[in-house]
């Protein structure tokens, strides 16, 4: 950290409480400043530029500094910067992204809602689920079953859906009406000799047998994310999907695919439910929805989910919920503008012609005497390290060699993640696994 006392670095570890972070810790050393973003990469106060490996935070697909965006913001701000949708009222950025994201659903949807970050969309499909078991006289049908390693937010339900013991830990969560079920972490827990389609059906039994335990009437939704990102990037074995979402039509247990980090092309197809073969009844979007250059989260609904809700609005009288910022124009406009980007420009495509080049490196780099695996699909991967005496050693080690080598990834435990924007090139990707290399060089040394 910078030594000086007014330095932005000081003044940071004085007055911000940082996520994810040790908090003592942090007010010794301070955080590194980013200043500025351009294409893939991102700039430190010193000038010295990294390839950002994760797109932020796994969502800007169309990479830093894309004018367009910064020029429809601009617009609408000036136009009108703010408007709600309560009581009746309405505006037209919100209307058109809703009606964009209905028409690009992989499966038949009928409404949107709009909310500003993942945490808070995925609580509020609890809260719907809960009305709408009650407005179907189903009032014990309220459970929800995420995954070990499952991630889903942080906020009071959607924490609870989380499946990771430091995001429960000290906040008195998980919420009673939640439980977890097995990660489909295929190599880290196979059985010998186990192949993908039996670790499969191993998973959806467990599932099956969780729902019968807790009894099948008790249940109303499965939340999963097609593929598992923030729990350490798990790809489902072959078969995954389909054999649990056997189990969940079979009992009548919805599906919720929170698609915040796989949505808009991660995984090489608009949806990950288009990769995985997954049908949701609800559809979470976030991250790459507006690139992240705004905050905005969406919540996609069926008709039967939706039309036991509206029915209950319909006796209560009103709906009772809604977020001051919910559908916020100058938000939605940007949203609308970034899904254009990604269309025109085919990062979809982009990203299932630059994943082979991305795949085959981290293989590569899996034989490096570091490393143990790799996992990934389409343009987001981890890299698995043998584990040193202390857990998530290796990880860190990585991370910070890899930081002073000009990348940024995110190590979780031993799994180094990478997530790169979607306009990434196959020079690109080449510079961030030359980087990654030397870093692994370098602690191996
Ligand atoms: N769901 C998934 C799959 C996520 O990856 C994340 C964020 N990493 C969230 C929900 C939560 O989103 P937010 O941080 O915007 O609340």
């Amino acid at each position: 950290m910078s030594a000086l006392p007014n330095s932005i670095e000081a003044r940071d570890a004085a007055y911000q409480l940082h996520p994810l972070v040790d908090l003592k810790a942090y007010e010794k050393t301070g955080g590194l400043v980013i200043e500025r973003g351009e294409g893939v990469y991102v700039f430190d106060n010193s000038g010295k530029r990294y390839i950002e490996g994760l797109a932020g935070l796994w969502s800007v697909a169309v990479g830093f500094g894309e004018k367009r965006l910064s020029d429809v913001a601009k617009a609408q701000m000036d136009k009108l910067p703010y408007y709600h949708i309560f009581s009746g009222k309405t505006h037209g950025p919100s209307v058109e992204l809703a009606e964009k994201l209905v028409h690009m659903a992989p499966v038949p949807m009928s409404k949107v809602h709009f909310t500003s970050s993942g945490s808070e969309a995925n609580d509020l499909v609890v809260k719907l689920c809960w009305y709408r078991s009650n407005a179907l006289g189903k009032p014990e049908k309220k459970k929800i079953i995420g995954r070990q390693k499952g991630y889903h937010g942080v906020t009071i339900a959607a924490g609870s859906i989380t499946g990771l013991p430091r995001n429960h830990q000290s906040f008195d969560l998980p919420l009673p009406q939640m439980r977890h079920t097995l990660c489909p972490d295929y190599a880290g827990t196979a059985l010998p000799g186990e192949s993908e389609r039996d670790f499969s059906g191993r998973m959806a039994a467990e599932l099956e047998k969780l729902i019968l335990e807790e009894g099948p009437d008790t249940v109303a939704a499965f939340f999963g994310e097609p593929v598992m990102a923030s729990g350490g990037v798990f790809v489902p074995p072959e078969g995954y999907w389909q054999e649990i979402q056997a189990v969940l039509r079979k009992y009548d247990v919805l599906l919720v695919a929170d698609e915040v980090i796989c949505g808009f092309g991660r995984t090489g197809q608009m949806f990950g439910s288009q990769t995985y073969g997954i049908e949701p009844d609800v559809m979470v979007l976030s991250k790459q929805l507006s690139s992240s250059y705004l905050p905005l989260s969406a919540i996609l609904m069926n008709e039967s989910f939706y039309e036991p809700i509206a029915r209950e609005s319909e006796r209560l009288g009103t709906f009772g919920h809604g977020f001051t910022a919910s559908g916020h124009p100058v938000a939605t406009a940007v949203g609308l503008e970034n899904l254009k980007i990604i269309e025109e420009r085919d990062l979809v495509g982009n990203c299932r012609e630059r994943s082979p080049l991305f795949l085959r490196r981290l293989a590569e780099l899996s034989q490096h005497p570091l490393g143990k695996g790799f996992r990934g699909v389409g343009l987001i991967g981890a890299l698995e390290l043998k584990p040193r005496e202390t857990p998530g050693a290796a990880g860190a080690a990585l991370a910070e060699a890899a930081l002073e080598e000009g990348l940024i990834g995110r190590s979780i435990g031993d799994a180094f993640c990478l997530c790169p924007p979607l306009i990434i090139t196959d020079e690109e990707v080449n510079a961030m696994f030359d980087a990654l290399a030397r870093a692994l060089d370098k602690i191996a040394a």
